[in-house]
């Protein structure tokens, strides 16, 4: 009786240690970008839906690769894709990325910063300098775009209109696979 009462709490402790760090958001850190994510399966599946095609033979490729890795050179390798793209070289460049499990979590974000319904697939806020992604819909030409947000935004000393900023987006999403 004793045994089992004083391992049932050991057990309730140890599960108060691991919890905070269960429920806490795990941080990768790139080149250009530290990239959040909630769990291992929402990361797998944005690396799965982020499929580079034959920009992938152009990647460095090193032996043993975990989905973490694999992640970082993928971003890095759009970022510095977009800066060439734009003309818009950036060696210090250093950002955020969010990716969410799906595109309802992206819009809750969008609401809790701006205040306002959206349907948007991904975006990027200027103010935290943070892109958010949902794992479900984290395509090629979505990625680059969001980029290109972040490229044009962080180039200039006086952020572009909006407008601007958009054409100089969808540039980038335009020729990532050039
Ligand atoms: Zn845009």
């Amino acid at each position: 009786m004793t045994y089992s009462r004083s391992l049932y709490i050991i057990l309730f402790i140890g599960v108060l240690v691991c919890s905070p760090y269960q429920s806490e958001a795990v941080d990768l850190e790139s080149r250009y970008a530290v990239i959040i994510f909630e769990d291992h399966d929402t990361l797998k599946r944005f690396n799965n839906e982020l499929y580079m095609g034959r920009l992938g033979s152009q990647m460095r490729r090193n032996s043993g690769e975990t989905i973490e890795d694999e992640v970082i050179s993928k971003i890095d390798f759009i970022v510095e894709k977009v800066m060439l793209t734009l003309d818009m070289f950036l060696p210090q460049l250093k950002f955020s990325i969010v990716i969410h499990p799906d595109e309802k979590t992206v819009q809750r974000d969008f609401f809790d910063i701006y205040k306002v319904n959206v349907d948007y697939i991904a975006f990027y806020s200027p103010s935290r300098n943070t892109v958010f992604y949902s794992a479900d819909n984290s395509f090629l030409r979505v990625v680059a775009h969001e980029i290109g947000h972040v490229v044009a935004e962080n180039y200039f000393p006086i952020s572009p209109p909006q407008r601007i900023h958009e054409v100089m987006a969808q540039y980038a999403e335009q020729h990532i696979t050039d």
